[in-house]
């Protein structure tokens, strides 16, 4: 058969396993093994579910090393794959995530071959799970012989790399896959041969393998004493082989947690999870309330790099003693802990069950309910013992969170309000003053703000804008700041329909400081707004009929301090909400009421009144300039930007 070509985006990934922008190079075993007992996963469960008689102890791996052959064999009794499986399986890599990949490279251009120490790549292709095509950092050829249960044929992949692959027709006695690795030779850098030694593979095995819940088996030669010549003065030895298991074949999870350190959840969890850095947090939990099971689950650093797309798919592995019964069940994890990794094994279920049942499971309802609960305290302990890794999850899994408040009109939002942490103005100052950049941003959570609020404060402020930095210079926030106010700094496009959703916190209300209503001024300051409002109507009149629809009113205001005008708005949606709402893919025209707000005590002030005595035409033009320097503010386009520029050069010549 001719040679087939690898897709082009399966050609690319090979070239970079190839030249080995991977540093652990020994996972290659661990990837094999971990398909095999798939393999045999998959042939159990069809097994039970048809009753085709196979039992659990007819299940084995076997490694054969052959040190004169340079081969390293790998053989499994597993499901085994059909002609179209291999060139499906092996011709191209996980089909779904392909195509991010590629959009990837496109995007950030950052999984290029001729640099490829960037530990970038490496997480990139780390989330992707190199799996099958790992074999080729430690083989110059592979070849897969498998043979499907219950088929007649047997079929044989090879491939040498980059260049392709062959499937040809071969026999096998019994159904299952074979896999032999040639392995490369040695280089100045790398002992390839060391793949092939006894005790190499045992080491690996123990220390990537041994919760695989089948034996892995390897002819292993030892010297023994023989029996009789241990008392005479020459005690003689024999080379003896010995067929041994090298896995204690306990899942991790069913192992008490004193007998695991971190290292054994970190390598189980980075070979399951195809994830190349340890998880931020484990969770270990066995049998809790009403449901018996057992869940191990991981929270990943990063995000994975399609975790905000469509494409992901939450959900945790579901076995049923021991056998998994599904790959990824949805309904164990609720949308806002979508990230959550890992994996529930329960007695109380049935191996029968199809999927649409499981749905009704009312064991499933519990467990799910139980595993929430244990994720959300588990956050909690972390949020409140540990800020700065507290601060590393929020970065990767915030914006989850904040959509767990909003979604389903605010049913979780009890129970996450206490998760989430903002940055303010109270931290923003901290965050300058801290000489030791390396330290984490502050972040306040609401109920850190609260027991901070003044004595007098009605309200939580908040100010909403691209950058903190921009919002930090928000003439609002300066205002506010100056009266000793603390205001929360929102930056992501959710938070403020996160906080609207919230409504109140502690009976203490959310108000936009953006917001028209928001008067911090003292009795005194309102009486003084008041009679410069009111001599000024007929001026702001003029201003607003200039403006027509762009803005709702235009007030004179004491909350300005050194800047000229801001913008604000009166009803629930604020102008930052408005960007969000006008930058999404629908026809959304929502606006804001907007209200131009002109600072009374700034010299621009006066100039208004004296165009309205002396010059109305240029009193419309100057309120357009200042509505638009406004909206600059704000972080928003000017509306016409060569209207704009006309008029600014029109005064500065
Ligand atoms: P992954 O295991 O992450 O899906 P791999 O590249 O490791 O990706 O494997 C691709 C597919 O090839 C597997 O999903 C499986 O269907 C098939 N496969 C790999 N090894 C075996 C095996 N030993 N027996 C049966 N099928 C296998």
């Amino acid at each position: 058969m001719a040679k087939k070509q690898f897709k082009a985006e399966s050609k690319r990934l090979l070239e970079l396993m190839i030249n080995s922008i991977y540093t652990h190079k020994e996972i290659f075993l661990r990837e094999l093994i971990s398909n095999a007992s798939d393999a045999m996963d998959k042939l159990y469960y069809k097994s039970m579910t048809e009753n085709l008689g196979l039992t659990r102890g007819e299940f084995e791996i076997n490694i054969i090393p052959d040190k004169e052959a340079r081969t390293l064999t790998i053989t499994d009794n597993g499901i085994g794959m059909t002609k179209d499986e291999l060139e499906k399986n092996l011709g191209v890599i996980a089909q779904s995530g392909t195509l991010k990949f590629k959009d990837d490279i496109a995007e950030n251009g950052n999984v290029d071959a001729s640099k490829p120490d960037t530990s970038d790549d490496i997480s990139v292709i780390g989330q992707f799970g190199v799996g099958f095509y790992s074999a080729f950092m430690v083989a110059k050829k592979v070849i897969v012989s498998s043979k499907q249960y219950g088929a007649e044929d047997a079929f044989v992949w090879t491939s040498e790399g980059a260049d392709g692959y062959t499937i040809n027709s071969c026999d096998m006695d019994s159904y299952g896959t074979s896999i032999t690795l040639y392995i490369k030779e040695n280089t100045d850098d790398e002992r390839y041969e060391e793949f092939l030694e006894q005790y190499r593979i045992k080491n690996l095995i123990g220390k990537y393998s041994d919760y695989i819940r089948y034996p892995i088996k390897m002819e292993m030669k030892s010297s023994k004493l023989i029996e009789g010549t241990e008392d005479s003065e020459n005690p003689e030895y024999e080379d003896v082989i010995e067929t041994k298991t090298l896995n204690s074949m306990v899942p991790v999870w069913k192992k008490n947690k004193s007998e695991l350190k971190d290292e054994d959840y970190h390598n189980f969890y980075k070979d399951k999870f195809n994830d190349f850095t340890e998880p931020q947090m484990i969770i270990h939990d066995k049998t809790e309330g009403g449901a018996t099971y057992s869940a191990l689950m991981f929270i990943p650093k990063k995000a994975p790099f399609d975790y905000y797309t469509k494409e992901y798919e939450k959900g945790l592995q579901l076995y049923s003693s021991g056998v998994m019964i599904m790959e990824k069940c949805g309904d164990l994890l609720p949308d806002h802990f979508s990230f959550v990794k890992g994996l529930v094994d329960s007695e109380d279920l049935s191996l029968n069950i199809s999927r649409e049942m499981l749905q009704h499971d009312r064991q499933l309802k519990v467990i799910a309910k139980s595993i929430d609960r244990s994720v959300r305290n588990e956050l909690k302990k972390m949020l409140n013992n540990d800020r700065e890794k507290y601060t590393e999850f929020w970065g990767a899994f915030g914006t989850q969170l904040k959509f767990g408040v909003y979604n389903g009109f605010g049913a979780n939002s009890d129970v996450l309000k206490d998760l989430l942490v903002f940055n303010s103005s109270f931290c923003e100052d901290d965050n300058k003053n801290n000489k030791n950049k390396q330290e984490k941003q502050k972040l306040t959570t609401l109920a850190e703000y609260v027991a901070r609020m003044k004595e007098n404060q009605e309200a939580i402020y908040y100010a909403a804008g691209d950058t903190i930095a921009r919002i930090d210079s928000l003439p609002q926030v300066e205002t506010l700041k100056d009266k000793g106010f603390e205001v929360l700094y929102l930056i992501e496009n959710v938070d403020e329909f996160c906080l609207q959703m919230l409504a109140q916190y502690n009976d203490k209300p959310f108000k936009s400081i953006q917001s028209a209503d928001v008067d911090v001024a003292d009795e005194s300051e309102k009486d003084e707004i008041k009679r410069i409002n009111d001599e000024s109507k007929s001026l702001l009149a003029v201003m607003k009929e200039a403006l027509g629809e762009k803005v709702a009113e235009v007030k004179v205001s004491k909350r300005l301090k050194s800047h000229p005008v801001c913008l604000t708005s009166s009803g629930l949606l604020t102008t930052q909400m408005e960007k969000v709402l006008s930058a999404m893919p629908t026809d959304n025209q929502a606006k804001a009421d907007k209200v131009l707000e002109i600072n009374s005590g700034h010299p621009i002030f006066d100039k208004l009144q004296f165009l309205y005595d002396n010059d109305k035409d240029k009193l419309k033009v100057y309120a357009d300039i200042l509505y638009n320097q406004a909206l600059l503010i704000e972080g928003m386009a000017v509306e016409n930007p060569a209207d704009f520029v006309r008029d600014m050069c029109g005064l500065m010549v």
